[in-house]
């Protein structure tokens, strides 16, 4: 019985995130890898949704993003990218010293830590959502934004040299970074972060 109880506790909390993520327009390969429902498990639980009343919701084809790059585009885009990070790092998403948490010790459990991740992910994009008036960063990007940090190849979590502030940075910028308001403050230093991409030849 308590095997069975656990089955459907767990099966019930991947279609609530699933459900979360049909509602922040999730592309369906996108819930899948999160939550390890089938395709077809997702577009039924899709119809089912709009049967009871839910709001259309805007279905992504195509492939995701996946330019890393994208969070650098901008002052107001890294401000929010740092923002965003800061709150995976309070709701376990990422660690403040490397990436992923959650590495798990066989397969059961390894399943469970992807369920309760993608839970954590939405609490932390709620927050974002609530506290930034209009978002630049759709819950797309912020997957691409937690599985970027996680490789740490493009993007990784750095400190502001001037306040200490939690920062997303380019892993690969020769200079120290600086939030948008150190920046302001020392404006010959700039805010660091972008200056290798700036450095770099154009394609
Ligand atoms: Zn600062």
């Amino acid at each position: 019985m308590r095997i069975s109880d656990d089955r459907y506790s767990r099966d019930r909390q991947r279609l609530d995130i699933a459900m979360h993520f049909i509602r922040h327009e999730a592309r369906t390969h996108t819930i899948r890898q999160w939550t390890g429902l089938t395709d077809d498990r997702i577009r039924k639980l899709y119809r089912s949704y709009l049967q009871d009343g839910g709001c259309r919701v805007a279905r992504h084809r195509g492939k995701s993003p996946q330019q890393a790059a994208f969070f650098m585009r901008s002052a107001r885009l890294r401000h929010e990218a740092g923002a965003l990070a800061g709150l995976c790092c309070l709701v376990g998403v990422l660690a403040r010293d490397q990436g992923r948490v959650g590495t798990a010790g066989s397969a059961a459990t390894a399943a469970l830590a992807g369920v309760g991740r993608a839970a954590a992910l939405c609490q932390a994009y709620d927050a974002y959502r609530a506290i930034v008036a209009s978002p630049g960063i759709g819950f797309e990007h912020a997957v691409l934004l937690v599985n970027a940090l996680a490789r740490g190849s493009e993007l990784a979590l750095g400190a502001c040299q001037g306040c200490g502030a939690l920062l997303v940075v380019d892993s690969l910028a020769l200079r120290p970074a600086r939030c948008a308001l150190c920046a302001v403050d020392d404006p010959r230093r700039g805010p660091g972060c972008n200056s290798a991409r700036r450095a770099r030849p154009m394609p």
